[in-house]
């Protein structure tokens, strides 16, 4: 863990202090070597959350986007059952940093635990990721311009297949640790489209500040900017339907125009022919008639 607490205080490891779990209550130990990130660890292989994963560099940078209060926070359900959030702000959203391969049966239990749960996921552990990812969008198509949305497919990219049935937004972040100011994340929305998913970009920077604030500058939250991209959803698979709709009626009537067996009784009225040549005026003509 980042923080102990040390006097009632959230403390960073330092070197002999002596600091306590703010989930358990016990006591902690400082660890500051070189080779990992200083943080503070339960004695001996024992810790209160199983869910803590040992962080990395990654986790820590994500976790400095956002002010101390809010990092490492205590969460407890109705059953009494305790969880440290990587981050929870003020608005209400907990952010989870996923570094390491998670079981689905681990992911749905965070799920559920945390309501409001968004899942930061480290894009860069696995080389083939990328690739995989890249190849995903190149073969997906495009369902709205502004905000840009993909419906892709998932099969063959390895981290869309893990987090695709997600009941909570996954950022894609295949930057790592030092981020150039326009890096962009890659939101995972929780709803498949014909089975695929639906990706979109999302800045870094404006998404942090974003979070900072709780709204944008149109005073959305990110509850509310979620339930309007299902809205464009709902209404492409509403236009889509209408389109094949219209479409089966075309070919439907088309067939009905496929050629019938003639009756002689009632044939088919034909425009009559027009003459493409000139009476002869003859004699003979005349005497004919
Ligand atoms: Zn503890």
């Amino acid at each position: 863990m980042k923080f102990a607490l040390v006097q009632g205080e959230k403390t960073v490891a330092t070197k002999g202090a002596i600091g306590f779990c703010p989930g358990c209550g016990a006591r902690l130990v400082p660890h500051c070597g070189k080779k990992y990130i200083h943080h503070w660890k339960h004695k001996g292989k024992r810790n209160c959350d199983k869910w803590w994963e040992n962080e990395t560099e990654w986790h820590r940078a994500w976790k400095e986007q956002f002010p101390v209060n809010w990092q490492e926070i205590v969460h407890k359900d109705q059953n009494g059952e305790k969880h440290i959030a990587d981050v929870k702000t003020e608005h209400g959203w907990v952010f989870e940093f996923q570094h390491s391969y998670l079981k689905d049966d681990e992911r749905k239990a965070r799920d559920a635990f945390y309501q409001n749960l968004i899942w930061v996921v480290d894009g860069m552990r696995r080389k083939r990721d990328i690739p995989q990812f890249e190849r995903a969008l190149d073969e997906g198509i495009i369902i709205n311009n502004s905000p840009t949305i993909w419906n892709v497919f998932i099969d063959e990219c390895r981290l869309l297949e893990e987090w695709v049935e997600c009941r909570s937004p996954v950022l894609f972040d295949f930057y790592g640790v030092n981020k150039p100011e326009g890096a962009t994340l890659w939101l995972l929305l929780p709803w498949r489209l014909d089975g695929r998913a639906c990706v979109l970009k999302v800045p870094w920077m404006d998404f942090i500040k974003f979070q900072r604030v709780g709204r944008n500058t149109k005073g959305k939250g990110f509850a509310e900017i979620l339930e309007n991209y299902k809205k464009i959803l709902i209404y492409y698979q509403h236009r889509r339907a209408q389109e094949m709709e219209q479409i089966a009626r075309q070919i439907q009537s088309r067939q009905f125009r496929l050629p019938l067996p003639r009756r002689s009784s009632q044939p088919y009225r034909r425009k009559p022919k027009r003459r493409s040549y000139r009476r002869p005026k003859s004699s003979r003509w005349k005497k004919r008639w």
